[in-house]
């Protein structure tokens, strides 16, 4: 295992027990400075945010304050819930600076400008409390000599360079300097993956650090290459897009992005001249021209209106320096590859292309093969090691696979042969770790790594509590395993159902595999002490399979639609149940059939990135898998909260209270209007989460922080819940929600059918047309769904919505 400072390792700095960080400062409110704020104010952080005073006499807003209003708008939003703007209180730099001293944390996020940072830093630190953290979040510049102007508190203070937008980008950089105390540093970077889930990677302070240094020297390298090779922009963005499994922006859509000035002013910093070649002409004529991309309306693309006032898109000919419409990049290789199972499969057949007769091939060698020779030559400069410097690409850029990754997945051995045979150079470093008989940068199992600057093998650090399901699956047993799901052994008593089907949906195999693994006479319940539901993808799951759906709805089988909806209804029932513990941990789209997996758990804990939502209405439906039960089921919760019934009293009394009432009309909104949380703190506010559910900030230790759940649930005695029966809110809670209903008709917020299903809504959650107080069962409740899923499966229009989505992804409104 490589040191990354004298006496620790990277797994001993990440086992570390973080830093506790009660209330933090930012200095600095600008893009980066009020958007850090905003984040550790999703972390429940009070935050102190700072900047220059407005002009003396002037009667203007502080900058501060511009920045926290701007804050609420901010796309995408920089909070988990418009509420978390409360943790951040404003000043400036002339007044405010005493306060510092009730941080345990001050980030300096001000203008890249080595003075300016320093001056600020300086006047600062009078004002610091002894034990606090300062931390830098240059983009660049020099790390060490920041800390040298600070004069004192050298030790307490390193850099952390956050990626824009913070909230979503996963990356931070921590780099130290000869002064810091690592003791400090492993402690608040413990802080960073758990309280802010960052992904931490140790970067040497040189230029740029790791990830721009090579994310950026290969945009330069696609640029250059372009014009070398007369390509066109939409070309190179679809040869450096997700055909490489990098993020659809590709190479000038993220020049855009990133601002085209900010580019050339981080290439500037290169110390081995990545700026130069003909590209950096183009650069500096766009700079002076002010077409700066996104943030001045033009750069290397530009929308404008057509003359039927729709949107189109131009894009620039760095030639000319004037705008032509976009085309569709003309390189059927790349429609070729598309169909490959995965990155690795795709870039082994780009690549076998003869470059002589193909484009793409012509483009990705070069353009490959400098990334790779580059990114080697920086082990041992700019990172410890080879994944430390995947990582940051994978976390800092949304890489798929970082440099090494993707050199192994084209097979080292037979690359470096075609890139000689090509005359491409090849780095000194790859060359000896062939002579070393190593043909690939990792192991087989991915737990070793090359060191060229040991010359061999050596143990990939990793961070405690990081875990994804397919670790488990190669250190221990699968139990079971179909083409939707899975059952993997995840140790101490504990196994996980992994969802992976098609598109993330709910088909018959992941019904089966939860029916086969959670009913109770099942050997797994015999033999596990608890279960999660989880997967490694990137969504939990979209839900029901609509394809399967829409076939049998088309052909009438009615019969058939039942079973399936029973079999969905079974295998929630089946989690709802189970003897053990199951503990749902949803992560990015969580829809449909796959709210319905969570709202049945024993308990949840979500990845703070989770979009939840009972969507059905969207294709017409209603959920009819026990979500609409548990949603009712938990407003008579919320009532019985607010006002306990007494003993004496008669049901119905219950069924008509106005708590009831106004808890029924809280969970009919999120169904009827298909609310999706853009959280996992605001679905908590939608009540599709709970107070006991747990939420993970970091998508790394989501797993086995659902396992920890899972294993304490069954140590302290964990009792399954018996099926319950409850008082029918009864014909006047459906004439109230019905009515409501009708309102929105009227007032053109809902079309015919939309209204029709969200009468059936009302009608389960009311319990049917009943006596108010009726005791109706579970059981009772799951019938209501069925058979208003059944009816509505049979009408026109809702087919007409399912066949929409399936093929456009876009709900329909008819
Ligand atoms: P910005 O221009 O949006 O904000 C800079 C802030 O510094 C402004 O609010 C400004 O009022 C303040 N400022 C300017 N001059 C000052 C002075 N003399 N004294 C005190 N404050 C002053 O910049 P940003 O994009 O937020 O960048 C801030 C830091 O973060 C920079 O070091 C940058 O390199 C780094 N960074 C930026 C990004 C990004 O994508 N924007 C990403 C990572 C890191």
């Amino acid at each position: 295992m490589s040191t990354i400072h004298p006496v620790l390792t990277h797994e001993q700095t990440l086992a570390a027990e973080p830093l506790l960080v009660r209330r933090a400062a930012v200095l600095g409110a600008g893009t980066m400075g009020s958007r850090i704020a905003a984040h550790l104010a999703n972390a429940g952080i009070p935050v102190l945010l700072l900047d220059l005073p407005p002009k003396a006499g002037s009667a203007e807003r502080s900058l501060a304050e511009t920045a926290l209003e701007a804050l609420g708008k901010a796309k995408p939003a920089a909070f988990y819930e418009p509420a978390n703007a409360a943790l951040i209180t404003t000043g400036n730099f002339e007044d405010d600076l005493p306060k510092l001293a009730a941080c345990d944390w001050v980030i300096e996020a001000v203008t890249e400008n080595l003075e300016i940072k320093a001056a600020l830093l300086k006047q600062a630190l009078p004002h610091l409390g002894a034990k606090a953290v300062v931390t830098t979040n240059t983009s660049g510049l020099p790390v060490g000599r920041i800390a040298a102007a600070l004069g004192s508190h050298e030790d307490r203070f390193f850099g952390a360079h956050f990626f824009n937008p913070p909230r979503y980008m996963r990356l931070l950089e921590v780099i130290a300097t000869p002064e810091s105390d690592w003791g400090l540093v492993a402690a608040f970077a413990a802080f960073a993956d758990r309280n802010l889930g960052k992904q931490v990677v140790f970067a040497n302070d040189t230029p740029n650090f790791i990830a721009n240094r090579i994310g950026i020297a290969t945009m330069f390298r696609a640029a250059n290459l372009m014009l070398e090779q007369g390509l066109t922009i939409e070309e190179v963005d679809a040869l450096t897009g997700p055909v490489l499994g990098w993020p659809r922006t590709g190479t000038f859509r993220l020049a855009d992005l990133v601002g085209i000035d900010v580019l050339a002013h981080v290439a500037a910093n290169f110390p081995e001249g990545v700026s130069q070649g003909g590209f950096s002409s183009v650069l500096a004529e766009l700079v002076k021209r002010n077409w700066l991309g996104d943030k001045t309306g033009q750069g290397f693309y530009k929308k404008t209106r057509g003359a039927d006032g729709k949107e189109v898109r131009l894009v620039l000919d760095p030639a000319t320096f004037e705008y032509r419409p976009s085309a569709k990049a003309a390189l059927p290789a790349l429609d070729m590859a598309k169909n490959a199972g995965s990155v690795a499969e795709r870039l082994r057949e780009l690549l076998a292309n003869a470059p002589a007769k193909d484009r793409t091939a012509a483009f990705l060698w070069p353009f490959l093969g400098s990334l790779w020779n580059y990114a080697a030559d920086r082990i041992g400069e700019v990172a410890a090691d080879a994944a430390s410097i995947d990582t940051a690409m994978r976390a800092g850029f949304n890489w798929e696979l970082g440099p090494f990754e993707m050199w192994d997945a084209a097979r080292v051995g037979a690359s470096v042969a075609r890139m000689k045979k090509m005359g491409i150079a090849v780095s000194g470093r790859v060359e000896r770790m062939l002579e070393a008989g190593q043909s690939s940068w990792y192991s087989a199992d991915g737990l070793e790594c090359f060191n060229p600057i040991l010359g061999q093998m050596e143990t990939v650090a990793e961070a405690p509590g990081h875990a994804r399901v397919v670790d488990f699956k190669r250190t221990h047993r699968v139990v079971r395993s179909n083409p939707g799901a899975s059952v993997a052994d995840l140790g101490d008593g504990i196994a996980c159902i992994e969802l992976h089907s098609m598109k993330d949906a709910i088909g018959g195999d992941v019904l089966e595999m939860i029916l086969a693994v959670l009913n109770p006479e099942s050997d797994a319940v015999r033999d596990f002490a608890g279960f999660v539901i989880c997967g490694d993808r990137n969504n939990f799951s979209v839900g029901a399979n609509l394809m399967q759906l829409l076939m049998l709805a088309q052909e009438g089988e009615w019969d058939d639609i039942a079973g399936v909806i029973h079999s969905f209804q079974q295998m929630t029932a089946a989690i709802k149940f189970c003897p053990r513990p199951v503990v749902v941990a949803p992560f990015g789209l969580t829809l449909g059939g796959g709210a319905e997996i969570c709202l049945h758990g024993a308990r949840r804990q979500a990845h703070a990135e989770t979009y939840i939502g009972l969507v059905e209405v969207g294709v017409g439906l209603i959920p009819a898998g026990g979500g609409t039960k548990e949603m009712l089921l938990r407003a008579v919760d919320a009532a019985v909260a607010l006002a306990p019934p007494e003993p004496k009293d008669p049901p119905s009394r219950f069924a008509q209270s106005a708590e009831l009432g106004t808890a029924l009309r809280r969970v009919f909104e999120v169904i009827a209007m298909a609310k999706v949380s853009t959280s996992a703190a605001e679905a908590r506010g939608l009540g599709l989460l709970g107070a006991a559910d747990r939420i993970s900030m970091n998508r790394e230790r989501l797993l086995l922080d659902a396992k920890a759940q899972a294993a304490l649930m069954a140590r302290v005695g964990y009792a399954a819940p018996q099926p319950r029966t409850v008082a029918a809110p009864g014909a006047s809670a459906l004439a109230m929600l019905e009515t409501g209903v009708s309102m929105m008709g009227e007032a053109g917020y809902a079309s015919e059918h939309d209204q029709k299903v969200a009468r059936w809504i009302a009608y389960v959650l009311a319990g049917g047309r009943v006596t108010a107080g009726a005791a109706m069962s579970e059981q009772y409740l799951l019938d209501l769904e069925r058979e208003a899923f059944l009816s509505l499966c049979g009408e026109r229009k809702t087919q007409e919505r399912i066949a929409f989505t399936l093929k456009t992804g876009k709900p329909l409104r008819n």
